[in-house]
């Protein structure tokens, strides 16, 4: 299933030659380790943002085929969750290496279906590799614990899987927003329903063979292609456990509403503004190529994109040469091409968005010599735009696309106070050279991952969690066990046990 970039091909052909054959034609539901159309509706093209070419359609699943993919993910729990660790552990390992295996398959129908740039999908499947070998270590090491207790009682503190999770993702980083999800949710012995993002499901529907392939059994991971309307009826389904939700703040709250009224809880991973704090005695030069990175990567639809600015005045405007030269040289266009930086954003909807927030504040327009984009496809020229009115939409919300916007702040307080005004609490990035700088950061921000003189430093190992209507819950590291089992307490008496009342 492998495949390299051959522009003699085609786009719709080279993304139909990495999809799994059985997967064409409208048969994107994987229900029991099978290929099936949706019982009903015409489904949803898959166009892709590089060019506007429609690469596939998908179905878009309604209530029975919901129902049809709960029942397999339930008929498969009692297998999976029973399965030894350590057998449940080879599967995810031999999971990663078909991720590997397959590598460039996964490049190639992530950069045509999401638009990020071939330079980046490359190094995709690898970190899903990694990711899913740090949890397969864990799969075979959880274990519970012996509480004291009196002499002839045992009180054992252990953890148990939920049960069948829907998992929902948005679609910015489409293998990683699916296997931050698979993961965890596998090595702790949960089952599966999985919905991709309608705008970029193609890689989630060849991850499923490779799963398979890798002997997942049958029916532990099932997948629904649909819209937000598939999205809701999984997570009311009465027969799903627990819900792991990543995308945007708004969907994230009913979810949370619909979970509360079943009392069964979920994780969610929601939207960030998220700020860049850049001290008068930071390395302005790393600093710069921190912000340019931060906020044009991926177009700047990174949840944890550090693209609101807050700059010390007396360096402002050395920073701001330094960010514009930087944004000069950027080479924005088809992400195909292997020397691109900045690709096209996810669809034609996701620019009217963008520039319904910035269209009356356009910001300053810079060359970008290097701007080739690709005809029908959605691209966006980057900007920088400085901004007075701390209480302006820009920023205070998300926009997520390729926009800087720059504050400037007189004292530490001031920066601190500017950081926190907002809804959200994801993550922040600070530049400075002092220490007592870095550790009164670490406290006052108000974040749930604060990076002190880098950016994105990201591993399995480092758990993220939402502060304020980031989120709820945490992803990666130690901590996701949490989120994937619930605790069971067992009391059991050697002796015979005398009733209270029997003293009477
Ligand atoms: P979105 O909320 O519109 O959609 C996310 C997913 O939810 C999609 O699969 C969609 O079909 C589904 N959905 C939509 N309505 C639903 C409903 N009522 N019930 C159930 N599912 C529903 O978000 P998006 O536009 O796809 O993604 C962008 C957002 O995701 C941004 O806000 C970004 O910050 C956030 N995000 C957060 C993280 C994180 O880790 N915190 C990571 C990536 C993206």
């Amino acid at each position: 299933m492998t495949m390299k970039w051959n522009p003699a091909t085609g786009t719709v052909a080279a993304a139909h030659g990495c999809l799994p054959s059985g997967c064409l034609n409208g048969q994107t539901l994987w229900i029991g380790n099978s290929w099936e159309a949706a019982a009903e509706g015409e489904g949803l093209a898959v166009i892709s943002p590089r060019d506007g070419q429609a690469l596939l359609r998908i179905a878009c699943a309604k209530a029975d085929d919901i129902d049809r993919a709960v029942v397999s993910a339930r008929a498969a729990l009692p297998g999976w969750r029973n399965m030894d660790g350590v057998a449940r552990e080879k599967i995810l390992r031999a999971i990663a290496t078909g991720l590997r295996a397959n590598a460039s398959a996964f490049s190639l129908l992530e950069t045509l279906d999401a638009g990020r740039p071939l330079r980046d999908t490359v190094h995709s499947a690898e970190r899903a590799a990694g990711l899913f070998e740090f949890y397969a270590g864990l799969a075979s090491k959880i274990m519970g614990r012996l509480a004291p207790q009196q002499s002839g009682r045992t009180g054992l503190i252990e953890y148990e899987p939920f049960g069948v999770f829907a998992a929902i993702t948005p679609w910015n980083y489409p293998l990683s927003n699916a296997v931050t999800k698979l993961a965890p949710i596998l090595a702790c012995g949960n089952t599966v329903v999985l919905k991709p993002a309608e705008l970029t499901p193609l890689v989630t529907l060849l991850l499923a063979e490779v799963m398979a392939e890798a002997g997942l059994p049958t029916g532990v991971v099932n997948i629904v292609t649909g819209d937000g309307a598939t999205g809701a009826t999984l997570v009311n389904h009465p027969g799903i456990d627990r819900v792991s939700f990543t995308g945007s703040t708004a969907t994230g709250r009913t979810i949370a509403e619909a979970a509360a009224r079943r009392l069964n809880g979920c994780i969610l991973e929601l939207g960030g503004k998220s700020p860049m704090l850049v001290f008068g005695d930071a390395d302005l030069a790393r600093a710069a190529d921190a912000a340019i990175f931060t906020t044009f990567s991926n177009q700047g639809q990174t949840c944890t994109s550090c693209n609101r600015i807050l700059v010390d005045n007396s360096v402002r405007e050395a920073f701001t040469h330094l960010c514009e030269e930087r944004l000069a040289r950027l080479r924005i266009g088809d992400p195909l091409d292997p020397a691109t930086q900045v690709g096209s954003v996810v669809s034609h909807g996701q620019i009217e968005r963008i520039e319904s927030l910035v269209r009356d504040n356009g910001g300053r327009t810079i060359g970008l010599p290097n701007y080739r984009p690709v005809p029908g496809g959605a691209f966006i020229r980057p900007r920088i735009i400085d901004v007075t009115d701390s209480t302006s939409p820009l920023v205070r919300e998300e926009i997520f696309g390729p926009v800087m916007t720059l504050q400037g702040f007189t004292s530490d307080d001031q920066a601190y106070e500017l950081a926190n005004a907002t809804e959200y609490g994801l993550a922040a990035s600070v530049w400075t050279s002092s220490l007592a700088r870095s550790e009164a950061a670490r406290h006052r921000i108000e974040a749930g991952i604060v990076w002190i003189n880098c950016v994105h430093a990201l591993s399995p190992a480092l758990p993220v969690s939402g502060h304020k209507n980031s989120g709820m819950g945490s992803e990666y590291g130690l901590e996701a066990i949490e989120q994937h089992m619930r605790l069971k307490t067992t009391v059991q008496m050697s002796g015979a046990w005398a009733s209270p009342f029997n003293n009477d």
